[in-house]
């Protein structure tokens, strides 16, 4: 083993095997597609889940240099790495459990979505801190999982405009999410805007000087401008990805931010019936060409995914046999036959990527894989590294690449070595 930061230069200049190539320059691009949509209302930037797998902190970077004015997260912990990456912009965390660090939230000047019984402790808290923290109420206007029940929406309000009028609490928010807006054609995302209409209302009248009322995601956000209120949150249309089965992101005016790639790692030729990977559940037709791919679902692609698209030399094979932890297998038929001197090792090999050069889409391994395009992105495991395009907003054509590393990108092994700032 080298020590790390012993390296020879060359090494360290050496992409990684395994790479997320993030292209910051169309989350921009999207992220003011969203802001122009919205309008007048503003854009949070929802940046959970390490950015849906693109890296939070260049991600919420990129969105606020490009118009969001919000960022929202699930969890309180990821709103502090947030703040320890040094951004302040207004931001809220809206899913607890009795463990959360509410004091460290409410330190930081990070606002709390509340569904019932997280009034009680944050007002504690924020007594014992001396500070007022910032609450969204968040009603369940027909989703059925986080927010406050329609019947309990009364004592909740009071409760609230109690700790406000004590001074441990302001409620500036109320928001609900919908179930359904991804399928314009079904009637609940109306029910859910009119019942969201009158749980505002309420809370109104309960004294409540609500700054942000809060209900559309991506879907709603580009096809129904009654669900935009003061502020929409927006997570997959930031990512260039569409929410809506057969609507391609183009169509949308979105640009796809994450390319993954890797290299084949061995290619060889074997005779007609030979078994691939574990069960033997795919045998070549013929004599072939065998691609490995080192990509397995121990880097976030499903292992039920056999079948999914991988691009080598500008043609796209599909995943044969199964999908195993580390690697996976493409065939590359009697063309690619290493003794007709065209070998594909150490060739790049694409899994998804924007399309502009035919590589296939996200919406092609979650349609291998029976699941959605959030999915795919999100599942992207630490072991592949990220890399940014377009770091600096307004480089134009210059293409600056390895600039910012996602925290938890690094893995050991010469990939990484090469990778890190020498
Ligand atoms: C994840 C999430 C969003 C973003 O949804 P998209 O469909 O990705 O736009 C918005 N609001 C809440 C409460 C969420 O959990």
């Amino acid at each position: 083993m080298i020590a790390p930061g012993t390296a020879p230069a060359a090494d360290r200049l050496r992409p990684p095997e395994r790479v997320a190539v993030v292209d910051l320059d169309a989350i921009r691009s999207n992220v003011r597609r969203f802001v122009r949509v919205a309008a007048p209302a503003r854009l949070m930037a929802v940046v959970k889940a390490d950015a849906y797998g693109h890296g939070a902190v260049p991600v919420a970077t990129a969105a606020l240099e490009a118009g969001a004015s919000w960022l929202g997260v699930a969890h309180i912990e990821e709103a502090l790495a947030l703040r320890a990456a040094g951004i302040d912009a207004p931001l809220l965390a809206w899913l607890h459990t009795p463990q959360s660090d509410f004091a460290g939230a409410i330190a930081a000047g990070i606002d709390l979505g509340s569904a019932g019984w997280e009034l009680g402790p944050i007002a504690a808290v924020a007594v014992e801190q001396g500070q007022v923290a910032r609450v969204h109420l968040k009603i369940d206007t027909g989703l059925g999982r986080n927010g406050s029940p329609a019947a309990d929406w009364d004592a909740l309000l009071s409760a609230a405009m109690a700790h406000q009028a004590a001074g441990r609490i302001r409620v500036v928010g109320v928001f609900s999410h919908l179930a359904v807006a991804d399928e314009p054609d079904r009637p609940e995302t109306d029910e859910q805007l009119a019942a969201f209409r009158e749980f505002v209302a309420l809370a109104e009248r309960a004294g409540a000087a609500v700054e942000v009322r809060h209900l559309a995601n991506t879907p709603a956000t580009l096809t129904r401008p009654d669900t935009h209120f003061d502020l929409v949150r927006v997570g997959l249309g930031l990512y260039g990805l569409s929410p809506f089965a057969g609507t391609a992101p183009s169509a949308l005016g979105l640009r796809p931010a994450m390319t993954l790639t890797s290299l084949v790692a061995q290619c060889k030729d074997v005779p007609a019936g030979q078994g691939v990977s574990y069960g033997l559940s795919y045998r070549t037709m013929g004599p072939s060409a065998l691609g490995l791919i080192p990509l397995g679902y121990a880097d976030g692609i499903p292992r039920i995914a056999t079948g999914g698209p991988v691009r080598v030399n500008g043609v796209t094979y599909p995943v044969v046999g199964r999908i195993a932890m580390d690697q996976m297998v493409i065939d590359l038929g009697e063309a690619g036959l290493v003794a007709s001197g065209r070998s594909a090792t150490g060739a790049e090999a694409v899994l998804f990527g924007p399309g502009d050069d035919g590589e296939p889409s996200v919406d092609e391994w979650a349609a291998a894989a029976g699941t959605n395009n959030y999915e795919i992105v999100t599942r992207v495991s630490p072991r592949v590294q990220r890399r940014y395009l377009n770091a600096f907003p307004g480089a134009g054509d210059i293409r600056r690449q390895m600039t910012l590393e996602s925290s938890t990108a690094v893995e050991d092994g010469p990939t990484a070595r090469a990778a890190r700032p020498a």
